[in-house]
């Protein structure tokens, strides 16, 4: 009885283009600031909502252009996430979540790839990111898990794992 997961990932195919070499790849992962959303909210927000023309905005309840008046105003460099939310009437637009734990915190890690169409990212932030290493430290079993594993930390993340013994490694 073969382990599905096993012989899935051993047989798994290379990607047709693109051909990535497994391992550890940095630019797989992003930090995100709450300063980059607040910098990129304004024209999100006017993109998304341009079709409304000369209409009102649902959430303020003021025009679409009079609103983006007073994004267009903002410096970005300085304004707060706040000054954003006001404006636009809505505070879903510049927050920063952590999808692990839903607060709002002010610096992430973005794993994951940067989406064709779809998302295919997690937003997390460090204290999860702590929590969920040690999860996976803890869960190969062993009671010493960290004093034993430290040596290989590199192990933790490198998928690579070959099985093959080594051809006379018996010295
Ligand atoms: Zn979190």
């Amino acid at each position: 009885m073969a382990r599905p997961s096993e012989t899935g990932s051993q047989a798994a195919p290379e990607a047709p283009e693109g051909h990535r070499p497994s391992g550890f790849d940095p630019a797989r992962m992003e930090i995100i600031t709450l300063r980059d959303v607040i910098r990129a909210t304004p024209e999100r927000f006017i993109k998304q909502y341009a079709y409304l023309g000369d209409g009102v905005c649902q959430w303020s309840g003021r025009s679409y252009s009079a609103v983006v008046e007073e994004l267009r105003g903002l410096d970005l460099e300085t304004a707060t996430a706040a000054d954003l939310n006001r404006i636009i009437g809505n505070y879903s637009w510049a927050r920063l979540d952590c999808e692990q734990c839903d607060r709002e915190v002010e610096r992430l890690l973005r794993i994951g790839e940067a989406p064709d169409y779809e998302a295919r990212w997690q937003d997390i932030c460090l204290p999860c990111l702590e929590a969920a290493t040690k999860i996976l430290r803890d869960s190969d079993g062993s009671p010493n898990g960290g004093d034993e594993g430290s040596v290989h930390d590199s192990a933790a993340i490198a998928p690579t794992h070959p099985q093959t013994p080594r051809q006379g490694a018996g010295e």
